[in-house]
């Protein structure tokens, strides 16, 4: 099934072009002091390795802003600067080559936005609009008893009729709250008031399993909805985790394909080898791995077929020599249940590396 995007316009973080037809991009933000350069490029770079396409750094002082220079030469993503109440900290960091700003209208007054606005002109890199529920301008949390979508909605309307105003219309927005169904409406809304493409996440959604959830839930509801240009899932984990869990929640609706799909049962009395244990052990393995492709771990025959003919590789359980497919197919070979893990693993590096040479001969023709 396919999903209708909206239409949006496009903008450019560094490379990575965010909005129109571009790929949904999958964000982090690092949790290292920033003016600590060697940390923050190591967490960057682990990023990367994970699949990130944007990462967001918070720039809180002046050494922060200094230091952007020296990480940015050395990773390979964009870098958005996160601004909060100081507009020549904003300044600084375009200056040291932030790719975009992300600034909270709640904390900034309009006339110091009116001189961010002025320099990310003259550097030609965009701004995200970055409300938060937790963080909205005085005025309006007096306005309402709660952070709603309308005032989420007025928040940014308020910042995107000033950007209007001084002719600046390279700029994203996001409409964060930490409630799932406070979130979903203000996008909605917003969705159908601008063209700028829109950043999309559940802010401060709480642990990894409570915020995986509600992460997946209001995301998966507006992407399911063709709502959403770029991404990021909050989590109060390490940051590596978020980037995961964003990829999975764009696989899981068939808009990315990213490493490896896995499809594994939930294991009973049935199983005929340690479903469990091979699963986790091969997630492992290959959880830096790009190339994408599926793989049904299933535990007995009632399940084992069906998943595997939809598979690159498949194993189903059977007594003592379990049951391969390759693409589909039923193998005559059987795998030795005491050997499925390494087994896998040199079927699945096989197949990684003739999906990859099968690219590069595509991409020469
Ligand atoms: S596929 Fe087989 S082993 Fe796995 S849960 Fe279903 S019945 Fe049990």
């Amino acid at each position: 099934m396919k999903i209708n995007r909206r239409r949006s316009s496009r903008i450019y973080v560094g490379k990575v072009s965010v909005g129109g037809d571009s790929p949904i991009s999958v964000q982090s933000m690092t949790n290292t002091p920033t003016s600590d350069i060697e940390s923050t490029i190591n967490q960057i770079k682990e990023l990367e390795k994970a699949g990130v396409d944007i990462v967001r750094v918070s720039v809180p002082d002046s050494g922060s802003a200094e230091s952007l220079k020296t990480i940015k030469d050395n990773i390979n993503v964009p870098i958005v600067a996160d601004i909060h109440f100081n507009y020549r900290i904003a300044i600084k960091s375009i200056e040291n080559g932030a790719d975009c700003l992300r600034i909270n209208p709640g904390n900034i007054p309009k006339n110091r936005i009116k001189e961010i606005v002025s320099c990310a002109k003259e550097y030609n890199i965009p701004i995200r609009i970055g409300i938060n529920g937790g963080s909205l301008e005085e005025t309006l949390k007096n306005k309402y008893k709660f952070p709603t979508s309308e005032l989420l909605v007025e928040s940014s309307m308020r910042c995107i009729d000033l950007f209007d105003k001084l002719n600046f219309y390279k700029f994203k927005v996001s409409l964060k709250s930490s409630d799932v169904l406070v979130t979903v409406n203000a996008y909605r809304i917003i969705s159908n008031k601008i063209d700028q493409p829109l950043h999309i996440g559940i802010t401060e959604s709480g642990g990894i399993t409570a915020g995986s959830i509600k992460s997946s839930i209001g995301l998966g509801i507006l992407l399911s909805e063709g709502i959403g240009d770029t991404l990021r899932v909050s989590l109060s984990a390490n940051p590596v985790k978020e980037v995961k869990v964003g990829i999975e929640i764009l696989k899981a609706l068939s808009i990315r394909s990213y490493g490896i799909n896995f499809i594994s049962c939930p294991t009973c009395a049935r199983q005929e080898f340690n479903v469990i244990k091979t699963l986790n052990s091969l997630e492992e393995k290959f959880k830096n791995i790009s190339v994408p492709m599926t793989v049904a771990i299933i535990g007995c025959i009632v399940n084992g077929h069906g998943e595997s003919k939809n598979s690159t590789i498949g194993l189903v359980g059977t007594k003592s020599k379990s049951i391969l497919y390759e693409d589909g197919i039923k193998k005559k070979e059987r795998i030795c249940n005491s050997e499925i893990i390494k087994q896998l693993e040199k079927k699945i590096k096989d197949k990684i590396d003739e999906i990859m040479i099968k690219n590069l001969k595509i991409r020469r023709k």
